[in-house]
């Protein structure tokens, strides 16, 4: 590989880092950032802050279904939650306050969904497993469409127009700067050997999975580590 392409590659590993670990400060602050969504997702550099969330759902012979396509704004998923309230809202086992999907994945074969969810009252955190994958794919896919549509005339009339830093977001929240730092990725990537397939992931939430009967291999979304 020329030293340009491997420039370019360790340069796009560098943004996979950063929006990786965005993702993760996303998830430790799921809580005020649904509960402030009234305030925040009114600007369109908050509203349309990009995460890395992981909705695919990737079988172990390398079928793949998606129960979205990314880009996955931070004010879609926050909208979309609240929009289908019996789809994505639960109810806390501690307070029995309202609960809010902040992430799913599933499968669309078994129809099995599994929601990321958190408290709005008590911060708590957990994932519980309900049915209905088609039904929210359905309704996130219906938000995505009509955000990447405003997105675009956004760009249309503004072409410098950039989401801000989800830390500045939190920062204007009242998060204290010790809360913003950002959680260090590794750069590792994960093997499962069952015989037949061969797994990896990314630290990205990439995966190869390699047949070794057929000699196939399936890619999802894979940044290997060695170029
Ligand atoms: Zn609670």
């Amino acid at each position: 590989m020329s030293q340009n392409s491997s420039l370019a590659a360790e340069e796009r590993r560098r943004q996979l880092d950063y929006i990786t670990s965005i993702t993760k400060l996303y998830f430790l602050h799921s809580p005020t950032l649904f509960a402030s969504s009234y305030i925040w997702s009114k600007d369109d550099r908050y509203y349309f802050i990009e995460l890395r969330l992981d909705m695919a759902y990737v079988s172990s012979s390398g079928f793949i279904a998606r129960i979205a396509d990314p880009p996955y704004y931070l004010g879609t998923i926050v909208k979309t939650t609240y929009l289908y309230p019996e789809l994505f809202m639960g109810t806390c086992p501690n307070d029995d306050l309202p609960t809010l999907a902040c992430s799913y994945s599933g499968s669309p074969l078994s129809e099995r969904v599994t929601q990321h969810m958190v408290c709005i009252g008590c911060g708590w955190e957990g994932e519980i497993e309900r049915r209905g994958w088609h039904t929210r794919s359905k309704a996130l896919r219906k938000t995505q469409a009509e955000d990447l549509k405003r997105h675009r005339q956004l760009m249309e009339s503004d072409p410098d127009f950039k989401p801000a830093d989800l830390r500045d977001l939190l920062r204007s929240l009242g998060v204290p700067e010790e809360d913003l730092v950002l959680p260090e990725i590794e750069r590792k990537i994960e093997t499962r050997d069952d015989g037949r397939f061969v797994h990896q992931r990314d630290p990205y939430g990439g995966v190869k999975i390699e047949d070794r009967e057929s000699g196939c291999t399936t890619y999802y979304d894979w940044h290997g580590l060695d170029e």
